[in-house]
């Protein structure tokens, strides 16, 4: 199939960027098939800085992940939320992928719910607002997210609430259930997902259900 072959890769929308316009800081994070990097502009004169997420093609191949992670690419580069990880560029060699992302110091929701055992309501009402809003903004661009768990949460400097990972997103859905492919991490997943007749954005509503319990511990 075309869409396996490791050269296969839309570049029209890449950015005018290269791996030599950045200066590597340290390793950040090591994901499934790359890794994590944090990274500063060469040259400019603000010191800010980018997690630059590098994925090897071949691997991506291998582990049948061309199609989540062009749908990743996709749909990070068409959204644009306070309370969603900005892409800033998105470029390739001829063996790698490489996203420029906003750098989330906070580090996962889930580093900081396992610290802590539970949060107080107020924090969960604070974090919930959040993602709710993120999730919203998501739906209204068809967009179902499909994948909300305490890893994919992260936290910038000011602690404010960040969705990541749009591997498993779904583009361009409009009807209640016109989704079908089950995936998803088990705890989180909606009853519709895994009976897999057809699920929509309610799914989503569903995930943050399941993690409000888990960030208060109801009952436990
Ligand atoms: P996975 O392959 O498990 O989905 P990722 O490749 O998305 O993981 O990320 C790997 C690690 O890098 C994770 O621990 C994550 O917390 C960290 N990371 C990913 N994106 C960012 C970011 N924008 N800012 C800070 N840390 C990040």
């Amino acid at each position: 199939m075309m869409g396996d072959m490791p050269g296969d890769w839309d570049m029209a929308k890449d950015s005018k960027k290269k791996l030599e316009d950045f200066d590597l800081v340290k390793v950040i994070g090591k994901g499934s098939y790359g890794k994590v990097m944090l990274v500063k502009e060469k040259g400019s004169a603000a010191e800010e800085l980018f997690a630059m997420k590098i994925l090897r093609k071949d691997n991506v191949v291998k582990r049948n992940q061309v199609e989540h992670t062009k749908t990743e690419r996709n749909v990070l580069g068409l959204v644009k939320h306070p309370f969603i990880v900005n892409l800033m560029y998105a470029f390739q060699t001829p063996k790698k992928l490489f996203f420029v992302l906003e750098y989330c110091p906070g580090g996962e929701l889930f580093f900081h719910l396992s610290r802590a055992g539970r949060f107080s309501e107020n924090r969960c009402r604070f974090y919930a607002t959040e993602i709710c809003l993120a999730i919203e903004y998501l739906h209204c661009q068809d967009v179902i997210y499909r994948d909300l768990k305490p890893e994919n949460v992260l936290l910038d400097a000011e602690g404010h609430v960040k969705i990541t990972d749009f591997g498993l997103s779904k583009e361009g859905i409009t009807s209640a259930n016109s989704a079908k492919s089950m995936c998803g991490t088990p705890e989180y997943l909606a009853p519709e997902i895994l009976d897999r007749k057809g699920h929509g954005k309610a799914v989503d509503w569903y995930s943050l259900g399941a993690l409000m319990y888990e960030m208060l511990k109801i009952g436990r």
